[in-house]
């Protein structure tokens, strides 16, 4: 028997989470390596399927948690074998095939990647989805020329995962990093991220005009709406946006006068679906150039049960940085 967090659809249609023991013989039959999890977090995503605000489950009972890293059990995969220390990232895992916020999971080979030598399961997870999406996007601007001595970049939400972990790797690669942020308190901590300036993101949430005074050389975006209208419409001459989130809405009520007036490039990021090779390639920048006092500093250890009033936590936009979830705890 292991612990896990269990979600079931009740009959009114809302979502029931709690802390359960299962069995292996309840793991998913589809799996090809059987897993110890040592660590998984809490992302955004996890926040929506454990609350059910938004149908991100589609097969039920869940496991939800997207993530997780620890080392195999058994495997038939052949690219696998006990011992070996695995990261797990989304592929639909706690979506619609059981997911990490467990002790075990049975998850297909084909999904997993080595843990880069000398990163801990504790730290991979602190890095987690968000992490890891912040360095596709970060990778992105940098593939579409936007280079150090470009000017500003702007990142949004950024006292969240994404937005926390995108302002300390792009300040390690040597940018000005400007934080837009709802919580103004939190300004010395996006600084020691490596903020150089922060902005109170209420200069960009609200409806604005199609072109404006142009300000950033890039853009990590992980608010969508009207935040990503006002950011691409500030985007200067030939920047780039890399867009990967929707934490104020799914909207984008957006004019293409940045893109025919500006070649102004907009990047969709998705990690989710993202092929291997992209994931070992920002996996590998994350262990280079992630530095881990500032990984510490964002960091949260909860339990497996603290997981649970997390996830509504997250969505209400409360917590800061990231969560990472000790579920042997
Ligand atoms: P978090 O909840 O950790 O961070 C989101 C941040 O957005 C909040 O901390 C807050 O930052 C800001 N925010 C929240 N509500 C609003 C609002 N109404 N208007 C403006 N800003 C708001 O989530 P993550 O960082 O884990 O994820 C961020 C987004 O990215 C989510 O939408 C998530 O689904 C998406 N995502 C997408 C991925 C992909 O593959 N495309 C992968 C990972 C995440 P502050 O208070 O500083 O303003």
């Amino acid at each position: 028997m292991f612990n896990a967090i269990l979600l079931n659809r009740k009959e009114d249609g809302t979502t029931d989470a709690s802390l359960t023991q299962l069995d292996d013989a309840q793991l998913p039959a589809d799996g090809d390596v059987t897993v110890r999890v040592d660590y998984s977090t809490i992302n955004y995503k996890d926040g929506l399927a454990i609350t059910g605000k938004s149908p991100v489950v589609r097969k039920w009972p869940m496991v939800p948690g997207i993530d997780g890293a620890g080392d195999v059990i058994a495997s038939s995969h052949p690219d696998w074998k006990a011992g070996d220390t695995f990261i797990l990232n989304g592929w639909g895992v706690g979506e619609a095939h059981m997911g990490c916020l467990a002790q075990r999971a049975k998850l297909k080979g084909d999904w997993l990647i080595p843990l880069p030598s000398g990163m801990t399961a504790r730290a991979a997870m602190a890095i987690g989805t968000a992490g890891y999406t912040a360095m596709l996007c970060a990778t992105a601007l940098q593939e579409q020329g936007v280079a150090k001595d470009s000017g500003d970049i702007l990142v949004t939400g950024a006292s969240g995962g994404v937005g926390s972990i995108a302002i300390a790797i792009l300040s390690a690669w040597g940018y000005r990093v400007v934080a837009s942020t709802g919580k103004l308190g939190e300004a010395d901590y996006l600084k020691s991220l490596g903020a150089t300036d922060v902005i109170d993101r209420a200069e960009l949430s609200a409806p604005g005009k199609p072109l404006q005074k142009e300000r950033w050389a890039g853009v990590v975006d992980s608010v969508g709406s009207h935040t990503l209208a006002n950011a691409l419409a500030q985007t200067r001459y030939g920047g780039a946006v890399a867009a990967c989130g929707l934490a104020q809405g799914l909207d984008l009520p957006a004019s293409v006068a940045p893109f025919i007036l500006r070649s102004v490039k907009l990047i969709g990021i998705d990690s989710v679906m993202a092929p291997k090779a992209k994931r070992l390639d920002a996996w590998q920048r994350l262990a280079r150039d992630l530095d881990t006092a500032k990984l510490d500093r964002i960091t949260k250890e909860i339990t497996l049960r603290q997981a649970l009033d997390s996830a509504h936590d997250i969505l209400a936009g409360k917590v800061r940085g990231r969560l990472v979830v000790n579920v042997n705890a």
